[in-house]
């Protein structure tokens, strides 16, 4: 599948369960289909699992349909489909990825895939958050999949998946506002190489694609954010648009000048 798959790091803390024990080790790798799986198919999501608790594949249902109107209210309509296999390994097949270590659910094209072993390291926000996050790239993916640079895309998944969830900036942030305090400002928007995994300063650079897509929503507006990531309604109706990650076309500001005001912002929201 040529589709670029994400997938979002349990990383912060603040996501995780206080004192969680560390996860046994993997199941031996388990290939086979899914004979027998649990289905649960709700108005506009469905949530598949592998040999899964009932009481586990109920509670990610409801945190599917939280995620689906989240989703829907910010960029538009999507309809979940879930995957929970029985381990970490089945995960890695179900997506066609690598290894899955540290990591919560995978997204690819058309589905999000839960990772076990670091699903069930999440607290429920940290389960809203990353069940929002994946999905906001499924529903984003299907329209403009590689099309916008790795902070817009990142950064966007998270201000989806933290919306409503009424937490603290410095909170969610608490790796960059450690930086910020200290004195230390990023000298600009994160590229791609810094998201990779076991990247130096992965939290921070998730953090500051996520405040990055928080500032321009709060100075311009939810709408213009949504737009650099060429979503919402083209300006003569039909057509594709065509503003994936322009900010000078949307935002009006240079990059430079968007970068320090990006700046500016960390300062005010975190030192
Ligand atoms: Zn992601």
């Amino acid at each position: 599948m040529s589709v670029p798959r994400s997938r979002r790091a349990v990383l912060a803390g603040m996501l995780t369960l206080a004192g969680a024990a560390q996860a046994a080790g993997d199941a031996p790798l388990a290939r086979e289909p899914w004979p027998g799986a649990k289905v649960l198919r709700g108005e506009r999501y469905v949530v598949i699992g592998h040999r899964a608790h009932s009481g586990l594949l109920a509670d990610l249902a409801a945190r599917a349909e939280r995620a689906r109107r989240k989703v829907a209210a910010i960029w538009g309509p999507v309809r979940p489909v879930i995957l929970f296999p029985e381990t970490d390994a089945g995960a890695e097949v179900l997506a066609g990825a690598g290894a899955s270590d540290g990591l919560a659910a995978m997204a690819t094209a058309d589905r999000v895939i839960v990772v076990p072993s670091g699903y069930a390291r999440l607290s429920r926000i940290g389960r809203d958050v990353v069940v929002a996050h994946e999905l906001t790239h499924v529903a984003t993916g299907a329209t403009r999949g590689g099309r916008v640079p790795t902070w817009l895309s990142e950064g966007f998944a998270d201000y989806v998946g933290y919306s409503g969830s009424g937490l603290d900036v410095r909170t969610v942030a608490a790796e960059l506002a450690g930086e910020v305090r200290a004195g230390t400002l990023p000298d600009g928007l994160p590229g791609p190489a810094d998201f990779a995994p076991g990247a130096a300063r992965l939290p921070q650079v998730y953090e500051e694609a996520w405040l990055a897509c928080r500032y321009i929503a709060g100075r311009f507006g939810e709408r213009a954010l949504v737009r650099l990531y060429g979503g919402g309604p083209s300006p003569g109706g039909s057509g594709p648009p065509s503003h994936g990650g322009d900010i000078e076309a949307v935002l009006g500001l240079s990059p430079a000048a968007f970068a320090a005001g990006w700046r500016d912002y960390l300062r005010r929201e975190l030192g």
